[in-house]
């Protein structure tokens, strides 16, 4: 086949030797049915009822999919129902009022325990105070929290009274929130006075008093007192406190309001790793049937797990997995306010542990970390309840996830590498643990019903192992439903690049380059700008990175490419090595090595720059744009938003490019 986008490889991705699952996990997996993806496939899309019947309706859908309007597509049209309602009540219901919701461990060590019926109970009473300052329903609330029981009880409340949350993430400036809150002309903030950075007392209130400066609205606000004396505040005459608030109103209840299938349920921020961040509107009847079938069928969730996700609430993830899904099956969630290395390294596994953690959901960023740190972190601690691995955010390269698999599954655990984005709302590709095949560094085949392709520039299919655009191919419930900017921007974000209009023909196109093989696995190789160009050659950047991270010694690597008169781009390394330490003077050589003999010279770096942290955003991904501005000496422009902004003067050192 002509290779039309350039990107052309010869040989397949690389990928670690296939695993069956374990006979033990097949046996007791939620979904075991090996026809599921041709029943899907026959059904489409009335498929999708499967994942709706995980819901209780106030009102029954009567058609699942409506795509007149395409792409503003409409899931579970006629239906009504209350997200809160799913999450909370109906567990009350059918008599399991004590199981235990949220398991909350803080940051120094406190513990706190939510009863099906005491979520009830607070949602309840913050859902009237909220009513009470004045939200009606489709009002957006903003919600500006550190990972504390009051973030998804806040969540959940505005779900029970119709009123969109728009969560922005604690870690975000003043400025990011106030840019959000003006978007969504939102009057109504929950904050708090500060929260626990590793052993300080860090000023959250400061900077929500910043960005209501800079709003032009009048924001009615409500401050969580989490701190106490560590960093005593004053509330203002539009500020009232959370606990009092909720005093005043205990007791209360008020009716889940039923919302259309096609309501707004959140307006939720991309990560920011490719620029501006985007934001995404979520419906509530598709979003929620999805995550919780997404929840039921990939991460194998059933009401009896302790479940933890540990990913921060205010990034997708959190409110995907943390919130919505996990509580809509009942399960008992962990909700972990700290770092993973405070007071020590061995925090998480300490964490899972105590509460006999069942299934474990992270990040790539964080299982590079665990590997750089070493195996005896994880050692210290009883490990033997998990039953499943989830990884999602970044590509995982084959030589961490069997690491994950190895030192905190036992060697005997199915991991499942989840890739989807904010604008998806919940997994899109991944394999079905009890049944297919996991092959190290392939996220796996779309879910049933997902129908997802890797093209070339004219939008046909690549040939197996070759590198295209990430795309999918029909619509599924969880899609966002538009951004914030406005249709405009949304058709031109996703919809554009490879529909044809003219022949109603719709395909999403996610932004990500992957390659697929002959099953169908697909392979992220990162954003589309994340391949290279050298003297003609497309190489991925991915590729080259886990050539890398294969050496001993090695934690991560960051590829990029620096402008030359030469070859068009020569290729810069930024690596980081395990425990820190200085590279010793083999480990050059053997990266040269490695790349050589799995790539080829020509993806020989001309540089390799050692830095003992890579720059990554508050969500935690490496963040290349930046090594890539380093690496050409431009000018970076603000670098406050990075989770490590020290590192920068650090690397440009290291680079020469000062
Ligand atoms: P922005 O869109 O603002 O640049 P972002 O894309 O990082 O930020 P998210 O929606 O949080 O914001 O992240 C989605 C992206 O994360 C995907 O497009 C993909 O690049 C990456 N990703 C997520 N999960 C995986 C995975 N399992 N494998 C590979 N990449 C993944
Ligand atoms: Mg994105």
């Amino acid at each position: 086949m002509v290779d039309r986008n350039g990107w052309g490889r010869d040989r397949p991705v690389p990928t670690g030797s296939p695993r069956s699952p374990p006979d033990w996990f097949a046996r007791q997996a939620n979904v075991t049915d090996e026809e599921i993806y041709e029943t899907f496939e026959r059904d489409w899309p009335d498929c999708w009822e499967r994942a709706a019947d995980l819901l209780s309706w106030d009102e029954p859908y009567d058609t699942v999919l409506n795509d007149e309007n395409a792409p503003f597509y409409e899931w579970f049209g006629g239906g009504k129902l209350n997200a809160a309602y799913n999450c909370v009540d109906r567990h009350l219901e059918a008599g399991r009022k004590n199981h235990v919701a949220i398991r909350w461990e803080g940051k120094h060590g406190e513990h706190e325990t939510y009863t099906y019926r005491d979520l009830y109970v607070e949602v309840n009473e913050f859902a009237a105070a909220l009513r009470g300052l004045g939200v009606e329903e489709d009002d957006v609330v903003t919600i500006y929290l550190p990972m504390i029981p009051a973030l998804p009880i806040a969540m959940l409340a505005c779900a029970r009274i119709g009123a969109p949350h728009s969560v922005v993430f604690a870690g975000l400036s003043a400025d990011a929130l106030a840019t959000r809150m003006d978007a969504a002309e939102s009057e109504y903030l929950i904050t708090c006075d500060g929260y626990y950075r590793r052993g300080d007392a860090f000023n959250q209130k400061s900077k929500a008093d910043n960005a209501r400066l800079s709003v032009e609205q009048d924001v009615e606000t409500v401050v969580v007192d989490r701190l106490g004396d560590d960093l005593p505040h004053v509330l203002g005459d539009d500020e009232r406190d959370y606990h009092d608030l909720c005093r005043e109103y205990a007791g209360e209840t008020v009716d889940p309001v039923s919302r259309d299938a096609e309501d707004m349920l959140f307006l939720m921020y991309t990560s920011g790793t490719t620029g501006e961040p985007k934001g995404v509107v979520h419906a509530t009847g598709g979003y929620l049937a999805h995550v919780a079938w997404t929840s039921h069928a990939v991460l194998d969730i059933t009401p009896e797990d302790t479940y933890w996700c540990a990913a921060d609430i205010g990034w997708i993830t959190g409110h995907s997995y943390i919130v919505y899904g996990p509580l809509a099956l009942g399960t008992t969630a962990v909700m972990y306010e700290g770092t993973p290395d405070y007071p020590d390294r061995d925090r998480l596994w300490e964490i899972v542990d105590r509460n006999a953690v069942d299934v474990f959901y992270t990040a790539p960023t964080a299982i590079r970390a665990f590997m750089k740190w070493g195996s005896d972190y994880p050692d210290r601690h009883d490990l033997s309840s998990l039953r499943l691995l989830g990884s999602v955010g970044e590509p995982i390269s084959p030589r961490p996830w069997n690491w994950y698999r190895e030192h905190i599954g036992r060697g005997d655990c199915p991991v499942v590498d989840t890739w989807w984005q904010t604008e998806t709302g919940a997994v899109i590709v991944s394999t079905l643990p009890g049944i297919d095949e996991m092959k190290p560094g392939a996220a796996g085949p779309g879910l049933p019903g997902i129908d997802v392709a890797v093209v070339d520039e004219a939008g046909d299919p690549v040939e197996p192992g070759q590198a295209g655009y990430l795309t999918i191919g029909r619509p599924w419930p969880g899609m966002a439903r538009t951004l914030y900017d406005g249709d405009d921007r949304f058709r031109s974000e996703y919809w554009d690049r490879f529909s044809d209009p003219d022949r109603d023909e719709w395909v999403y196109f996610s932004g990500d380059a992957a390659a697929i093989d002959e099953d169908g696995y697909v392979t992220v190789l990162g954003r589309i700008d994340d391949v290279i160009n050298v003297s003609g050659r497309r190489l991925s950047t991915m590729e080259i990175e886990s050539a890398i991270t294969d050496v001993d010694g090695v934690a991560e690597a960051a590829v990029v490419g620096r402008s030359s008169e030469a070859t068009g781009t020569e290729i810069y390394a930024y690596v980081s090595t395990a425990g820190g330490h200085d590279p010793d003077a083999t480990i050059r050589q053997r990266i040269v090595d490695s790349i050589e003999s799995t790539i080829g010279p020509i993806a020989k770096p001309s540089e390799i720059v050692f830095t003992p942290e890579l720059p990554k955003t508050r969500s935690g991904k490496i963040m290349r744009r930046l090594l890539e501005d380093i690496a050409n000496g431009e000018d970076l422009g603000d670098t406050s938003s990075l989770r490590n902004p020290e590192i920068v003067g650090e690397i440009q050192a290291e680079s020469g490019t000062e």
